[in-house]
C-alpha cells in the first residue's frame, strides 16, 4: 500500500535534566515505535487522551521536531536525510493547523498579511499577486473578502481557524497535521470547520492527519483512525469498523466517554480506573494493564505487538476485543 506519510519504528524521547549540570536522568517515551501510514487522499484520524504524545507524534511527522529514531518517510523519501533545499520543498508540502489559532497569529498582522504570509516567505510573488491569491483563499475558506484589513482579534474563534486553514493551504500543500485544530471551539462552529476541511480535501486533494482527544470529533472525518496509548499506537482501523468494533481494551473504553446519541442505544462501557501513568517509568508489558478490566498475567510481562485482525485493521493487545476470522 503505498503511503504518502509513513511513519516507520519512530521514536521521539525527551530527555529528563536534574540539577545545575542538567545531568539525564530519563526519558519522556512521547513516541515509542510507532509504525503507520497515512494514504494519499485520506483523513487520518489520531486519538488518545493528552499526554499520550499524538501532538508530538504530529510534529515529528512534519519534522517541526526531530526524531530520537526510526524515519518519517514523505512519498517513500525519508524526510530526515533531506538536505536544506529539499527540506524547503517539503515544508511547503507539509502544513499544520493548530488548536489556537490566536496563539499562532501576530496579532499585530492585517488578516491580508497573515494569510499571505507564507506567500511571501516561500514564493517570488509581486504584492498584487499576493492580493489576488489572499482573496482566493478567503473565498475559499468562507471569509468575508472585505474583512482582509483587519485585526485577528476582530474575528470569531472559528473565523480565526479559518484564517489558519487559509495560511495552512497558501502554499497547495499535499498534506496537513490538524492538532486539536476544532477542540476549542462549539459544537456548532466545530461542524462547521470540519465541513470546511472535508470540502477543501475534496476540491484540493487533501491529505490529512487529524489529532484529536476524543473519537466523537475525528469520527465522521476519519478514513480510518489510530488510537494512542502512552507513546504507542494500540489500534489502527477503518473509523466505521473501530467505532462498529473497537479491537482494543482502550478504544472500548474511550468509546464509552462518548455520550450516548439515545438512552434507548445502550452498549456496554468500559470505565477506565485510574489515572494515566507516567510515560517516564510506563507500566511494564501492555502499558494499559493497571486500567484494563481485561488484563491477566501475561499482560503484566509481555508487551502486546500490533497484529493484524480483520481487513485493514491491527490490534496491540494479547486478547482483542474483536476477532474477525
Ligand atoms: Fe488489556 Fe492485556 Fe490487552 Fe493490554 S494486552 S489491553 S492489559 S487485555
Ligand atoms: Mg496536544
Amino acid at each position: 500500500e503505498p503511503y504518502l506519510v509513513e511513519a516507520k519504528e519512530l521514536k521521539k524521547y525527551f530527555p529528563i535534566k536534574k540539577g545545575l549540570l542538567g545531568r539525564v536522568v530519563g526519558h519522556v517515551k512521547a513516541v515509542d515505535n510507532v509504525n503507520f501510514g497515512v494514504r494519499p487522499g485520506e483523513t487520518f484520524g489520531l486519538v488518545g487522551e493528552s499526554g499520550c504524545g499524538k501532538s508530538t507524534l504530529g510534529r515529528v511527522m512534519l519534522h517541526l521536531q526531530k526524531a530520537t529514531g526510526g524515519e518519517v518517510r514523505f512519498e517513500g523519501r525519508d524526510i530526515q536525510q533531506a538536505g536544506p533545499k529539499e527540506l524547503r520543498a517539503l515544508r511547503e508540502e507539509m502544513q499544520i493547523i493548530f488548536q489556537d489559532p490566536m496563539g499562532s497569529l501576530n496579532p499585530r498582522f492585517l488578516i491580508r498579511d497573515l494569510i499571505g504570509e507564507p506567500l511571501r516567505l516561500h514564493r517570488k510573488m509581486s504584492a498584487s499577486d499576493i492580493d489576488d491569491r489572499v482573496i482566493e483563499l478567503m473565498n475559499l475558506v468562507g471569509l468575508d473578502v472585505n474583512r482582509r484589513n483587519r485585526y485577528p482579534h476582530e474575528f470569531s474563534g472559528g473565523q480565526r481557524q479559518r484564517i489558519g486553514i487559509a495560511r495552512a493551504i497558501a502554499l497547495n500543500p499535499k498534506f496537513i497535521v490538524a492538532d486539536e485544530s476544532v477542540s476549542a471551539l462549539d459544537v456548532s462552529v466545530q461542524s462547521q470547520v470540519l465541513n470546511l476541511m472535508m470540502k477543501l480535501q475534496k476540491e484540493l486533494g487533501l491529505t490529512y492527519l487529524f489529532i484529536a482527544h476524543g473519537l466523537n470529533v475525528v469520527r465522521h472525518i476519519s478514513n480510518r483512525v489510530g488510537v494512542m496509548y502512552l507513546g504507542k499506537l494500540v489500534e489502527v482501523a477503518p473509523a466505521d469498523e473501530l467505532f462498529a468494533r473497537p479491537g482494543h481494551p482502550y478504544t472500548k473504553a474511550l468509546m464509552s466517554a462518548i455520550p450516548q446519541p439515545s438512552p434507548g442505544q445502550k452498549r456496554d462501557r468500559i470505565m477506565l480506573q485510574g489515572e494515566v501513568p507516567s510515560p517516564v517509568n510506563p507500566p511494564s508489558g501492555c502499558r494499559f494493564h493497571p486500567r484494563c478490566p481485561y488484563a491477566q498475567d501475561r499482560c503484566r510481562t509481555e508487551e502486546p505487538l500490533p497484529q493484524p485482525i480483520g481487513f485493514d485493521r491491527e490490534v496491540a493487545c494479547h486478547f482483542p476485543l474483536t476477532v474477525d476470522l
